[in-house]
């Protein structure tokens, strides 16, 4: 390999570090260079991995970005480089392993056996269970990308206890954006700063889309384009931005109420956009009883075009033009008819109406900058600017693209309009117990500016939008749950009514983390963070074998860490464990596997084949569909054997039907075979490139034997670009509609109406009011899903604050994920150590000083949960009434095989112990009704950022340790531990 000119700076001269020259001291012809896909984090770059022989095979030498890849060009970030330490990390398990009999839980105790050994206790216990009550096998992942495979094995199982990390993640941002425009922030969607003026971040440090938006905002400030960010804390990407403005955690739907209320007031809105393409301007039944703030509708099928999704097109609108009242689509946005969005109206019966928009205006009324900046401590002033820059910016700095399309009701638009404000958040506004609500606010402010699938705005990514609601259904039927029987839907979905959720007739829960019921009703990533506390108390049932798939639930993984790891080991009257059986597969030795009855020893994402699929989590661009793969680049240390690989194998051995041919043959030979030729509807795969026999079909054709080659020439990644006027306004772009059902991506090919108004939280609400015939909340759950299922956007103040004490425990406490580290993967990783090897509690200097704590100091972190002991780090960077730290860093003495002296455990620490997985709960007339997940009420998000906290130094004749100290258990049979040699070689010296 030679450098390349273009590499040349302008005068001539090399580059100090050339990328694409080899490595220095290293035989250019000895080396190989493979293709594959980061996961040294969620964003999924295109890497190249350089590979030399080895003693035992090739070995990886190096890893940069591939140039050619479409989602970082070329970009490397510190992790991903650093990828190279992962395959040798100490902490490495390699064999499979079971509990020494006689051994206590947590102990650590092990002996190894072999994979035969370890499928056949899986088989013949996995088989009973299904063979009686499926249910009492329950399978949660971590931070996997594999969902659409792991919800295929629970759901063929017969199990609903099946989730994976989204509800203890953002699901919030999910769940409050696609029940409002059909998509998401996230790998969903996000900001067009490609024709950005203004880009608003809010509650973003480090991200799902980590490289693409480091690139796009680099180009951003070049082109000139303004940045605020909105952060309780400046970290990440706020540090490059033109204006931080400091907000209090979990107050950020006051900010956007009362930039609604200020857009409003001053008619800085869309109206044309509202009018036609959001149920803005739909009547709303005013009047009570059982129709009560729902829309009101012409029954007559024949008016407008079939259901959207679960929403039909059959709503009322009234005509300013004629003074009467028409059907929304399509007389409603006929040429010459102007929907009303102000006003009450009254139908031909009687019925009192109103649009959508007019309750909207009346919910914001009162949300005055004046009342926001009392709640978010932003001045009322610069919440008043604010709203005059992003309206004008949106409205009067529009633009137009020449690129002419046709909407769903057949009017071509001769252009498309650009609204050149962008906004970006994610779990800044997601942690928190008011977090769908406060998404839900930020969707609508942005629907309000018109800036959905606009260029310079928001803009989805296929195969988004959805339908709103989602056309997936969540299993919900008890009488379903049968032996030896598949569910007849998939464990997770998007409910649309009290009729989807799933419970019992008396209401209560049927999943064990209690997602998708009266507690939480739109859990639609599940509430992973409950079910060892509820498994333990067996609530509603107890469980026979919990497997956990890549999550640290004995440490960072879990709020309440020190009762979660008691509550592992804890035994019932019987003497058994309370969770019988627990099934850990990790690719390294966490704090989690000592917990484990059997231990899986799981690859590294160089060691295994994987797919970024338009199934799951594709990497699509705002341009079109984008999926990938990882392909092995070397071979798994061990007998470390991918857990795709375990689940096509148990799958196989337990004769799902979907995994069984004739007379029980297994239909896959392993996971690649699985992938080429699983088709969930016919010409549909997990990978769209290169289909059909012979490889010449994308998106829609039969399985091709070759698929796997022909990525792997390709850079591991199949990228399609729609055509220009299928790009925009995909909400409404018929040709984009039409195109997305053909490819099977929706079922449908009907319009996707912006949810200014959701009359599906109606729904909830009128039964919890007792208004409706159908199915009704426990009486204790009453108010409180009268309470939060408001159909249009509101702010409350998170519920730990209801039961904290706020003059106690004056401080927010949050975390943020580093730049240099993700989750808890890479603070054992040798390099990125070398970044960070502990964390600091980040305190502005007016609140440390006024607490007396020194810069550098030791301090206690109290809230009414917990405590912990930790060093402090002075920093402006943060507002005075806010916390923070970093995640994940903190780690159990001698934990992942460190020295038991190392900084992780000495002067790391977890906010973790801080906050609880419960809270007390009271019914509506203030009786104690035992207790209720740390969530959100309406998704079940984990309360992650709502925690109060209050700070005083330690004494000085205290250890200067962080508190409290945990002793890890022995290294495992077969951990790879220290790796001298490997390290030797990394120092640029020949291995022969
Ligand atoms: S941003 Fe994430 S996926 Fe991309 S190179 Fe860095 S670690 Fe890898």
């Amino acid at each position: 390999m030679t450098a390349t000119p273009n590499l040349l700076s302008t005068d001539g001269r090399l580059p100090l570090h050339n990328p694409l020259a080899p490595p220095a001291g290293t035989d250019d012809q000895a080396t190989t260079v493979k293709c594959t896909t980061c996961y040294m984090c969620a964003c999924r770059c295109g890497i190249r991995v350089h590979l030399r022989e080895g003693e035992n095979g090739p070995e990886v030498r190096y890893i940069d970005g591939n140039p050619d890849h479409p989602i970082n060009k070329g970009v490397i970030c510190a992790k991903g480089s650093s990828g190279i330490m992962k395959q040798v990390s100490p902490a490495r398990l390699t064999q499979p392993l079971r509990r020494k009999p006689g051994s206590e839980r947590g102990a650590g105790e092990f002996e190894p056996i072999s994979w035969e050994e370890t499928f056949a206790i899986l088989t013949e216990r996995l088989s009973r269970i299904r063979a009686t009550d499926p249910k009492k096998f329950a399978l949660f992942t971590g931070r996997d990308q594999m969902q659409a495979l792991t919800g295929l094995f629970a759901r063929q199982f017969g199990t609903p206890n099946y989730a994976a990390h989204g509800g203890f993640c953002s699901v919030n941002m999910a769940a409050g954006m696609i029940y409002s425009v059909g998509g998401s922030f996230w790998e969903f969607g996000g900001p067009d700063l490609d024709r950005a003026k203004l880009f608003v971040m809010i509650g973003t440090a480090e991200d799902h889309h980590s490289n693409p938006m480091k690139i796009a905002l680099s180009a951003f400030k070049r082109r000139g384009g303004r940045f605020i960010s909105i952060n309780p804390v400046r970290t990440g990407y706020s540090a490059i931005a033109d204006e931080w403005i400091p907000i209090k955690p979990g107050t950020d739907g006051a900010l956007f109420m009362a930039l609604m209320h200020e857009l409003i007031k001053h008619d800085r809105i869309d109206r044309p956009f509202l009018q036609r393409f959001t149920n803005a301007p739909q009547l709303v039944v005013l009047d009570e009883g059982e129709r009560e703030g729902l829309f009101a509708f012409d029954p007559d099928p024949a008016k407008g075009p079939p259901g959207d999704g679960r929403n039909p097109h059959n709503k009322l609108v009234w005509d300013t033009t004629s003074g009467q009242v028409m059907a929304a689509y399509p007389e409603g946005i006929a040429d010459g008819r102007s929907p009303a969005l102000t006003g009450t109206y009254t139908l031909a019966d009687g019925t009192r109406v109103a649009p959508a928009f007019q309750l909207l205006s009346q919910q914001v009324a009162e949300c005055t900058p004046e009342w926001a900046q009392a709640i978010t401590g932003i001045a009322a002033g610069r919440i008043r600017a604010l709203a005059v820059e992003i309206g004008d910016t949106a409205l009067k700095q529009a633009f137009e693209l020449p690129i002419a399309w046709t909407d769903a009701w057949g009017k071509t638009h001769p252009t498309t309009v650009g609204r050149p404000v962008a906004f970006h958040a994610m779990r800044g506004l997601a942690a928190h117990s008011n977090g769908f609500q406060t998404v839900r606010s930020l969707a609508v402010m942005m629907s309000l500016l018109g800036t959905i699938d606009a260029p310079g705005g928001f803009r989805h990514k296929a195969p988004y939008p959805r339908h709103i609601v989602p056309n997936y259904r969540a299993f919900n039927d008890p009488e379903q749950v049968k032996p030896n029987t598949p569910l007849n839907a998939a464990p997770l979905g998007f409910p649309a009514s009290p009729e989807e959720l799933a419970i019992h007739a008396d209401g209560s829960p049927l999943r064990i983390d209690h997602a998708f019921s009266w507690e939480h009703p739109l859990s639609a990533h599940g509430m992973m963070h409950n079910v060892i506390t509820n498994a333990v108390k067996a609530d509603p049932y107890r469980l026979d074998t919990l497997m956990i798939f890549m999550a640290n639930m004995a440490w960072n993984s879990t709020m309440n860490t020190m009762a979660v790891r008691e509550m592992l080991n804890r035994r019932g009257d019987d003497g058994e464990y309370q969770i019988p059986f627990l099934v850990v597969c990790d690719a390294f030795q966490s704090e989690m596997v000592a917990y484990a009855d059997l231990v899986l020893p799981d690859t590294t994402y160089l060691e295994r084949h994987d797919v970024m699929s338009m199934l799951d989590r594709p990497i699509s661009e705002f341009d079109g569909p984008v999926d990938s793969v990882r392909v092995p680049v070397v071979a798994p240390l061990g007998q470390c054997k991918p857990f795709q690989e375990v689940l096509i194998e148990l799958a196989s051995r337990l004769k799902f039907p979907a995994f069984t041919g004739a007379e029980g043959a297994r239909k896959f030979k392993d996971y690649p075979d699985f992938v080429v030729n699983f088709q969930p509807q016919p010409g549909i795969g997990f990978l769209m490139g290169w289909r059909g026999e012979d490889g010449t079909e994308h998106l829609r054709g039969a399985p091709n034997p070759k698929q796997w080659e022909m990525y792997e020439k390709n850079g591991c990644v199949f990228q399609y670009h729609l055509r220009e006027d299928q790009q925009y306004m995909r909400n409404w772009n018929q040709s984009y509609l039409d195109f997305a059902k053909e490819k099977g991506w929706r079922q449908k090919n009907d319009p996707v109406q912006l949810a200014i108004y959701s009359d599906v939280l109606q729904l909830f609400r009128l039964a919890a009011q007792g208004k409706t015939a159908g199915r009704q909340p426990p009486e204790h759950l009453r108010e409180r899903i009268s309470t939060y299922f408001d159909p249009l956007p509101f702010w409350y103040p998170p519920l730990e604050s209801a039961c904290s004490d706020l003059y106690a425990y004056p401080l927010n406490a949050i975390t943020q994920r580093p730049m240099a580290m993700y989750h808890s993967w890479d603070s054992q990783n040798a390099w990125l150590r070398q970044i960070h090897s502990h964390n600091y509690l980040h305190v502005n200097p007016v609140t440390a000083l006024a607490a007396g704590i020194a810069d550098g100091g030791w301090c206690w972190v109290e809230s009414r949960w917990g405590k912990v002991r930790c060093m402090v780090r002075h920093s402006e960077a943060v507002e005075p009434g806010t916390v923070w730290t970093w995640n994940a860093i903190g780690k159990a003495s001698g934990a992942w095989q460190l020295d038991p002296g190392a900084d992780e455990s000495r002067k790391g620490f977890l906010l973790n112990h801080l906050i609880s997985e419960e809270l007390p709960f009271t019914d509506g007339d203030g009786k104690s009704a035992g207790t209720i997940s740390n969530s959100d009420p309406i998704t079940g998000q984990a309360g992650w950022y709502d925690v109060r906290v209050r700070i005083r130094p330690a004494e000085p004749e205290e250890p200067e340790e962080t508190f409290p100290q945990v002793a890890a258990p022995p290294p495992a049979p077969g951990v790879l531990g220290k790796a001298q040699k490997v390290l030797t070689y990394f120092a640029g010296r020949k291995t022969r």
